[in-house]
């Protein structure tokens, strides 16, 4: 199977790589490299069935020769982190809504399979006591940047949902709950990679708001072979499905065990939002998923325990820089 993975050089695309070279696919990575660095493509680069192309999803001629050469398309690639949507509101919603549409408009034109990733944003701050994929979406004003990546991932799963709808493309659409494990950055904010990080260079640990906000935080390793078995089940085109993690833990409870784990001295540092993320940001309070579509069509059943994320983290982190583990996100 010739395999082409959008955004295959950022934390999740190259972790799905590596997955699919394993499995015998030849797979060509296409990403620009804004987000996403070589490095993570370390472990597949001297693969002979691996390929990489850098290029922009906006780039109309490379993506239909890429995908133009390809059996199925997985597209991950995105402006994603809170900090960069808050920072580049435009860049984000052109690449993550024309972005979609040029590689929706080149998977028709050759007649390959598409797998959409898209994400709980969605749900916005829908407090739900499980988010199912058909639960409503709450967003804030679309004036709030925070709001325009769920806004626009919203419209990429019209797009792709409208593509099955009238044209019959093979499309199948992931929500990820976030996904975190070694190789995702801090420096656009998120929280593992962020406090794990911290904990490890003695720093304090910042927790946002009061902490008492709620995520499932689920494990590259358990997401990315659900990913490819979503891609290869017929019944769900069309559909959007969550992948999810196990355990709701709060931020506050996330720091601690953090500390504790890893035997670290720092302590936690309460951040207002404001000062995090500037004026009029809104958080979501909880998220929490509600995995059994995904079990019930691909026997998705989620096994890595929080405690477990974090040492993992910690030690990918300590041995990609044995002179010391680099700042995250610099507010
Ligand atoms: N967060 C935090 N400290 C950090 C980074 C994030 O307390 O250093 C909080 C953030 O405000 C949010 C939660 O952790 O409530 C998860 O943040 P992340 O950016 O990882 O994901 P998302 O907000 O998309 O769920």
């Amino acid at each position: 199977m010739r395999t082409v993975i959008t955004g295959g050089a950022g934390f999740i695309g190259s972790h799905l790589t590596e997955y699919l070279l394993n499995a015998g696919d030849s797979v060509t990575v296409l990403d620009n490299l804004s987000t996403g660095a070589n490095e993570n493509l370390k472990g597949s680069w001297d693969h002979p069935a691996f390929t990489f192309r850098e290029g922009s999803i906006l780039d109309r001629d490379v993506v239909r020769e890429v995908i133009g050469a390809s059996d199925r398309v997985f597209h991950l690639a995105a402006a994603v982190g809170v900090h960069l949507i808050v920072d580049h509101p435009l860049e984000s919603l052109r690449t993550n809504i024309h972005g979609t549409e040029v590689v929706l408009d080149a998977c028709l034109e050759a007649g390959v399979d598409l797998l959409l990733a898209s994400t709980s944003e969605i749900y916005g701050k829908n407090t739900a006591d499980r988010l199912s994929e058909d639960s409503d979406r709450i967003l804030g004003s679309p004036l709030k940047s925070r709001w325009t990546y769920a806004a626009a991932k919203g419209i990429d799963e019209a797009f792709a949902h409208a593509y099955w709808r009238e044209f019959g493309l093979n499309v199948s659409i992931v929500r990820l709950f976030n996904t975190v494990g070694p190789r995702q950055t801090g420096r656009y904010g998120m929280v593992v990679p962020n406090l794990v990080g911290q904990a490890l260079r003695g720093e304090p640990l910042t927790v946002y708001g009061d902490g008492l906000q709620t995520r499932c935080f689920s494990y590259v390793g358990d997401v990315v072979p659900a990913m490819v078995r979503i891609a290869e089940e017929p019944a769900t085109r069309g559909l959007a499905v969550n992948l999810g993690g196990l355990q709701e833990i709060s931020i506050l409870e996330l720091a601690e065990k953090t500390i504790k784990l890893l035997g670290s001295s720092s302590v936690i540092n309460f951040v207002p939002y404001e000062q995090a993320y500037g004026q009029g940001y809104e958080d979501m309070r909880r998220r929490v998923p509600d995995n059994s579509l995904a079990g019930r069509l691909v026997r998705f059943k989620p096994t890595t325990t929080v405690d477990t994320i974090i040492l993992k983290v910690a030690k990918a982190m300590l041995s990609a820089a044995p002179g010391g583990v680099p700042a995250g996100a610099t507010r």
